[in-house]
């Protein structure tokens, strides 16, 4: 599929293919397998300029365009999905609260070294009674003289074995509502936060996963994220961007799929012929082919109306990560059946695909949620996603 690229987008996807190759393609299967955070694939990313994303650089990140950086995710996704994902922090949910209702102290203190890779956080949102309905948290803030004091459990947390800090949530006046809720950065250390790991976690690896307790934890008021019941305006923030950066994503990671599928089939044998001989083989490629082309291009109009200055893309978002969660795992199923038994082996990676589509799907937003954004466009009588 051709793609037109300006000249930032075509350097940062060869810098990544250059990255990719020399520190990321001979390593990726053992530290998968070992699920072991790579820090010095990271510690490369960083050097690379890659964490920076779409930060600004007066605070050390890349300045990137969103263009720019959807292609960036996906080329990085090709060699690995999983730390594609690391170079999303900044610019998503982690970050981008921070970027845009964080004081300037608290963007030196953890957006700048977020950038530069000298810092790990988490966004600890989710709470056991469910993920979906953000608004209705039971996690509790109050007010004790200068601090705020927190009780509360959060699960499902990724990246908690590395996290330095967290980007929590909290309900500080239960009357208000939606209005009561406050976004916090909590360090990690303080005392009353508990982390419990969630063992055998099989999807995204190297991923940690976590439950994070905080049992009247003390966080200084300086360190509340934006004003008091700004909490989901912080959380809702920054979705559109995580769901782009996971439509990204997706399309790297199947577009791995598909050139695997793409030389196995050319060096299998079956009934004398090679498999890419065999019209139902190739049927099956040119699904695989067309399907991911049309995820790119729901991605890359989400990035594009992005850098035109629409604010409003919620339902352009759903759309793409919807599409191209799906289209990951119809791509990484169809990866399995080309390659037969042999696509069921460990020393293939697609029965890991199959797994992250699924957790793709769930993270930050299932697919369910993403087609009730969708359809509250199409229903609002002033939008109309299509036109
Ligand atoms: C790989 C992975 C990483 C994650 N990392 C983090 C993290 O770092 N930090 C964090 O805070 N959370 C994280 N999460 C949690 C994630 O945000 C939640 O799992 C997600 O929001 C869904 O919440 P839930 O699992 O509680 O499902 P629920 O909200 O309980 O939903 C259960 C089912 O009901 C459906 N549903 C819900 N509401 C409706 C509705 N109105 N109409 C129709 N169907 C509906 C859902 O689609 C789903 O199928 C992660 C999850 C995954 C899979």
């Amino acid at each position: 599929m051709l793609i037109l690229r300006d000249d930032e987008a075509q350097a940062v996807v060869e810098a990544v293919r250059a990255l990719g190759k020399a520190v990321i393609r001979d390593r990726v299967a053992d530290y998968r397998a070992r699920n072991e955070f790579p820090h010095d694939v990271h510690r490369a990313l960083a050097d690379g300029g890659l964490l920076g994303g779409l930060v600004p650089p007066e605070w050390g990140g890349a300045g990137m365009s969103y263009v720019t950086y959807v292609e960036m995710l996906e080329e990085l996704s090709t060699f690995d999905h999983v730390m594609a994902g690391q170079a999303a922090h900044a610019s998503g949910l982690l970050g981008a609260g921070i970027l845009s209702f964080g004081t300037d102290e608290q963007r030196e203190t953890f957006l700048r070294p977020l950038c530069e890779g000298t810092l790990h956080g988490s966004v600890a949102m989710t709470e056991p009674d469910g993920g979906s309905d953000v608004a209705t948290m039971s996690t509790r803030a109050r007010v004790d003289g200068d601090d705020y004091v927190i009780d509360g459990e959060k699960t499902f947390i990724s990246h908690v074995a590395n996290a330095e800090f967290f980007v929590t949530f909290a309900q500080s006046d239960p009357e208000r509502g939606r209005k009561g809720i406050c976004a916090f950065l909590v360090d990690r250390h303080a005392a009353g936060v508990e982390i419990l790991p969630i063992d055998g976690v099989e999807v995204l690896r190297p991923h940690s996963w976590g439950q994070v307790y905080f049992d009247a934890v003390r966080v200084p008021a300086h360190r509340m994220l934006g004003r008091p019941g700004d909490g989901l305006k912080v959380a809702l923030s920054a979705l559109e961007q995580g769901r782009m950066a996971i439509a990204a994503r997706a399309c790297g990671a199947a577009r791995e799929c598909l050139a695997a599928s793409v030389h196995y089939a050319k060096e299998r044998v079956v009934f004398g012929r090679r498999i890419a001989d065999h019209q139902m083989i190739q049927a099956r490629l040119a699904e695989m082919a067309s399907d991911i082309a049309a995820s790119r291009v729901l991605v890359r109009h989400v990035a594009a109306l992005k850098d035109a200055g629409h604010a409003d893309v919620r339902a352009e978002a759903a759309m793409a990560k919807h599409r191209a969660t799906e289209m990951l795992e119809r791509v990484a199923s169809s990866a399995i059946s080309l390659f037969g038994a042999y696509g069921l082996t460990k020393d293939q990676p697609f029965e890991q695909y199959l797994l992250d589509a699924k957790a793709f799907q769930v993270a930050e937003g299932t697919t369910e949620i993403q087609r009730i954004l969708i359809v509250r466009d199409l229903l609002d009588d002033h939008k109309d996603p299509l036109l």
